[in-house]
């Protein structure tokens, strides 16, 4: 016999697939022929999607998918034109940075909230490690990226400071969290719900003995309700189905001057009369956001070529 039900996938490798069903966790796999309508991905399911599962015997099979909500994409690598699903359904986006131990890059940082923005996926800056980060350094990134828009939580899950801040931010939501490695994500998570073992998040299965490490995203679904999607390995973004020409609309500091631009069509790079630039000038908008516009602008033109 046959049954029908859905359920969360929590983990998506490509050959299986972890979903959790009333508080049960199941492997399975995709059928053969499911092919979903709509987004071109290298990944049909992805973590955070609601699946339509049926259970045949022993096996658990992946019929088909419930409309997503959203998503957010990556390009697969910058050689590729292939997108990549990093998650669907995401209610909000925590993006984990530190100014030293590791430095994030800038144009990492920024990358990533312009794709937030581009997904309309409200994104907040969690700034890590605070017990280590010198404290000019810190009023200098509050008033960059306070400046643009972005609320941003100093933490440190070492001393416990603006943890019980992200808790509440974390509660009943599903909760994309990316940062580069290093940052303190997994020791974070960790605090915030002790009962998860996100170590073992590194997959073990029959074929590697032991484990290695992942390059999967992994839903986390906590103890208080609401769910963390960490997305491992993901060095960059990129940034797809974005004109150039729009690529100032995910800046939202842009977004608010912009009107005072000369031209209606102004690219914010040479024009006469563009308010970005004066902007940039004046200390309105930050030089380092503004340079990581032209750099990703940049990289988009030698992708096409
Ligand atoms: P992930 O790669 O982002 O998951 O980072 P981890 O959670 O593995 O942390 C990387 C290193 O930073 C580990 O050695 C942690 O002990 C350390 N770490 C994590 N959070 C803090 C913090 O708030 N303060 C300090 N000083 N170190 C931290
Ligand atoms: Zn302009």
């Amino acid at each position: 016999m046959e049954s029908r039900f859905t359920a969360t996938v929590v983990r998506a490798t490509g050959s299986w697939y972890d979903v959790l069903h009333d508080g049960a966790m199941l492997r399975c796999r995709i059928r053969g022929k499911l092919r979903l309508k709509g987004v071109r991905s290298t990944n049909p399911v992805v973590v955070g999607d609601e699946a339509v599962c049926e259970a045949d015997g022993g096996d658990c099979v992946i019929v088909d998918i419930v409309p997503r909500r959203n998503y957010v994409i990556r390009r697969a690598s910058n050689l590729s034109k292939e997108s990549h699903i990093i998650a669907a359904n995401v209610d909000q986006a925590l993006l984990m940075v530190t100014l030293r131990s590791p430095e994030t890059p800038k144009e990492f940082a920024d990358r990533f909230l312009v794709t937030c923005e581009a997904y309309k996926v409200p994104a907040a800056i969690l700034l890590s490690k605070i017990d280590l980060q010198d404290a000019e350094a810190v009023a200098e990134f509050r008033a960059e990226y306070e400046g643009a828009g972005y609320r941003v939580l100093e933490v440190s899950a070492k001393e416990g400071r603006g943890v019980e801040e992200v808790r509440k931010l974390l509660a009943g939501r599903t909760t994309l969290m990316s940062g580069n490695s290093g940052v303190g994500k997994s020791t974070l998570i960790q605090t915030i719900d002790p009962s998860l073992d996100i170590r073992t998040g590194e997959i073990s299965d029959s074929h590697h003995k032991g484990r290695h490490t992942t390059t999967f995203s992994t839903m986390y679904p906590l103890a208080e309700g609401g769910a963390v999607i960490d997305t491992p390995g993901i060095k960059g973004f990129g940034l797809l189905d974005i004109d150039d020409a729009e690529l100032w609309h995910y800046f939202p500091e842009m977004m608010r001057v912009a009107p005072g631009c000369r031209f209606y069509n102004c690219t914010h790079t040479h024009e006469p009369g563009c308010a970005v630039v004066e902007a940039v000038k004046a200390g309105e908008i930050a030089w380092s956001r503004y340079e990581s516009y032209l750099k990703i602008l940049d990289d988009d033109e030698k992708y096409r070529k």
